[in-house]
């Protein structure tokens, strides 16, 4: 990641005036209804929907890239979504005011920010429902197009559940991952061919793919897992920065910045001991691997 320059940096400021100046804490318009009619079905947010809903629309692509604006009148878009704070702790709660728009501290996002579509609005829909039902705040919508006919043929949408299933890798990314994979019946959702064997679903088109939208910028863990299986592409809303701030303290950028860092020194800066072991058997269930009629993924 390149160093933030001067320019980066006022605009960040810009930011934390709007921010500060973004409404008041304690008391709020009533919340937008506008995702709920992106669901396109009967939906109830208190139920996370595992299943695929079908559907059969023509994709208009990744959103048209953002125009450029100036860093020093440029105002994001805003749905005016501040919920009560009901937090207890009343102090607390005061500090915890609605953000506004999106922090991006670091030249990390240029060249890749694109307008929004009915499926970013359903990801970050997905996540204030799963909120709403005692969950992480976040969501992620898998679609599936057709590549012949260019339509969406079906999508899953899915949320966090690291709290509700006591697992960490509970992401709404790993979750919708493994939906659609098990649904589909294929572990690979960068290319699906109609002839596979295991297709569980049809599709009209030789080949489909999957395109992955998320609330907020993946972690390194659902990161690599959506490479793992094959999605190729990526959209998403919020910002790491966006799920470290204080209320949320979430540690993405840490993450990332970790890998970038030598085993050797994850130790002091970051608390992790990672040991390579020299043992004669490292390589067994390799060698058995390649010379086995095993099933290869
Ligand atoms: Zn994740």
């Amino acid at each position: 990641m390149k160093f933030p320059t001067i320019l980066t940096w006022m605009s960040l400021m810009m930011f934390v005036v709007l921010l500060l100046s973004g409404g008041p804490a304690l008391s709020a318009p009533p919340a937008p209804d506008s995702g709920r009619a992106f669901f396109g079905n009967e939906y109830d947010p208190k139920t996370c929907q595992m299943n695929a809903t079908s559907t059969d629309e023509p994709y208009e692509g990744v959103p048209k890239p953002e125009p450029k604006h100036d860093h020093f009148t440029y105002v994001q878009p805003w749905s005016g979504y501040c919920p009560e704070a009901t937090l207890k702790d009343r102090k607390k709660a005061a500090c915890m005011t609605c953000q506004t728009a999106n922090i991006k501290g670091s030249e990390l996002y240029d060249g890749i920010e694109v307008q929004g579509n009915k499926w970013a609005l359903l990801a970050c829909d997905e996540a204030r429902a799963g909120v709403e039902a005692g969950g992480g705040p976040f969501g992620a919508v898998i679609i599936q197009v057709d590549d012949e006919s260019g339509k969406v043929i079906r999508y899953w949408r899915n949320r966090n559940h690291v709290v509700e299933w006591t697992d960490p890798t509970a992401h709404a990314e790993i979750a919708v991952m493994r939906a659609t994979c098990k649904e589909i019946g294929v572990m690979n959702l960068g290319r699906i061919d109609k002839n596979d064997p295991h297709l569980k679903l049809p599709q009209t088109g030789k080949t489909s793919h999957c395109e992955m939208y998320t609330s907020t910028e993946p972690c390194p863990m659902c990161y690599t897992a959506m490479r793992r299986c094959g999605i190729n592409t990526l959209v998403f809303a919020s910002t790491r920065f966006d799920a470290g701030v204080q209320g949320i303290d979430l540690p993405l950028d840490a993450n990332y910045n970790e890998l970038q860092t030598s085993y050797r020194d994850r130790a002091a800066k970051y608390g992790m001991h990672v040991y390579q072991a020299t043992v004669p058997n490292s390589l067994d269930a390799y060698n058995l691997y390649k010379r086995s009629e095993v099933t290869k993924y």
